[in-house]
């Protein structure tokens, strides 16, 4: 996938949530809505990594699918980047940016 794709899911998907919530006409409440949902999202990713190392109950262990764990980190991303467009950060630019950062703390 390129980011040019992701990028058009997003703002495909910002459009049908908003007609879903009926627009969001207080962007505020949008922001905090898309905020809190990043945690759920990153609450469920933890759940899963517990799950990957046995760390949860086994009743949870029983009903574990395998294939949460990379659906759990795709939710995570995609609302990250679904905060980033409620709040007009041009994440692609901030990534560009960021790995442009991170790769000069190693050329030392
Ligand atoms: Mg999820």
């Amino acid at each position: 996938m390129q980011m040019e794709d992701l990028k058009k899911f997003i703002k495909k998907e910002d459009q049908r949530l908003r007609k879903y919530y009926g627009n969001f006409e207080d962007e505020e409440k949008h922001i905090l809505a898309r905020t809190v949902k990043l945690t759920e999202e990153l609450g469920e990713l933890c759940d899963e990594v517990l799950s990957y190392h046995s760390l949860q109950r086994q009743d949870k262990l029983d009903k574990r699918d395998a294939n949460n764990l990379s659906e759990e980190f795709a939710d995570v991303v995609i609302t990250t980047f679904l905060l980033a467009e409620a709040m007009k950060v041009d994440i692609e630019k901030a990534l560009k940016q960021k790995i442009v950062k991170i790769n000069k703390r190693y050329k030392k």
